[in-house]
């Protein structure tokens, strides 16, 4: 069982320094950042990456972000940056926003999955920054949650699933906005979201950046489709217990889809989640109602979501209805994570 370094309070630098001699070593490491925790590598070795890629059974086809913690690492690892993308690491870094750059073919094969780009991003958690720091090199680290599953935003909800496959675990308590990064790339002058995130299309949009939303952001991908990111063809954070996705609308609408559903399925046993000022209408329903924050704090929403979507396999429900959210600014991120919990499952 892997040992777990309490940096909920403060950073230990005699632990620092063994986290980094695990990196250095080929070691894997679950870290926070402020999106979601991480599980890490040395990105410039390859059979380190490849236990990444074990640990948490992922399609070796889809690429890894590379964390960075200074602008000599991006030299390492990108080349050609133009100046839109100078702009966004201008005013974004660091951050949860993850860029897809020319490779220079310094990371392993395994991190690019064979692409000649590269996903990179500069964190802003303190820890995180500090790991990468004294690691003195890029870090690959996606999600850390077994592949398909939600991501980890606590370690409490990811230790039991990790435990055996890593070496060690840092926990820096609850990350701050709980969903990934955004994932953007830049083509044509445009940029691109391949996966959204806290910062929003608009946030880029008000830099004057011209910027557009994939069309794979709220549609599956179709049968031998081509793709800008690999991670769009997979199934992605989703518990196992069955769950129906609300279409956001003004309440009475919303409310009158989970009154007809309930109605029309009385024996079953079932859940929703919805917005804290919701939770009043499903009073006395016979339905367990979790409430996943307030229609005026989505950045609540999306902290509490991940954590929301492991408990409901907890309760041995038939089903879990889930309240969709208004699609702008961190909204459409949460509404892209939820579309995929429900693997496209919509009410
Ligand atoms: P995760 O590591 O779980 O946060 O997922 C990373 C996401 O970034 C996945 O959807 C990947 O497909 C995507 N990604 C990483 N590198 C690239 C790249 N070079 N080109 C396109 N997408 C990428
Ligand atoms: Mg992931």
């Amino acid at each position: 069982m892997s040992r777990i370094y309490n940096f909920k309070e403060n950073i230990n630098e005699e632990e620092l320094k063994n986290i980094a001699n695990i990196l250095k070593e080929g070691g894997i490491v679950v870290f926070p950042t402020e999106t979601v925790y991480g599980i890490g590598a040395d990105a410039t070795n390859d059979k380190a990456v490849e236990k990444i890629f074990k640990a948490k059974g992922r399609p070796q086809d889809n690429p890894l972000i590379v964390h960075i913690s200074n602008y000599d690492m991006l030299k390492s690892v990108a080349k050609n940056i133009n100046n839109i993308e100078k702009k966004l690491m201008d005013k974004f870094w660091p951050g949860p926003l993850t860029i897809i750059l020319k490779s220079n073919n310094k990371v392993a094969d395994s991190v690019t999955a064979g692409l000649d780009t590269v996903g990179v991003r500069m964190p802003s958690n303190d820890i995180a920054l500090k790991i990468i720091e004294a690691s003195n090199r890029p870090i690959a680290a996606p999600s850390a949650n077994v592949s398909g599953r939600p991501s980890g935003t606590k370690i409490e909800d990811i230790y039991s699933e990790l435990k055996d496959r890593v070496d060690l675990f840092v926990d820096g308590g609850p990350t701050d906005i709980g969903i990934e990064s955004t994932v953007v790339k830049v083509e044509n002058n445009t940029a691109i979201i391949l996966r959204p995130g806290k910062i929003s299309l608009e946030d880029i949009q008000e830099l004057g950046i011209n910027a557009k939303l994939d069309k794979h952001i709220f549609a599956d991908v179709k049968k031998n489709e081509k793709v800008e990111s690999p991670g769009m063809k997979h199934r992605h954070y989703a518990p196992n217990t069955k769950t129906i996705l609300i279409e956001y609308a003004e309440d009475k609408i919303m409310v009158d889809k989970v009154d007809k559903y309930i109605n029309n399925n009385k024996n079953l046993n079932i859940a929703v989640v919805c917005f804290d000022e919701h939770a009043k209408y499903y009073q006395n329903k016979n339905i367990k109602i979790i409430k996943m924050g307030s229609i005026k704090d989505p950045l609540q929403i999306s902290k509490n979501i991940f954590s929301i979507l492991r408990y409901i396999d907890k309760l041995e429900l038939d089903v879990c209805l889930i309240e969709g959210i208004n699609k702008d600014h961190i909204g459409t991120a949460i509404e892209n994570r939820l579309i995929r919990a429900c693997e496209y499952n919509i009410l």
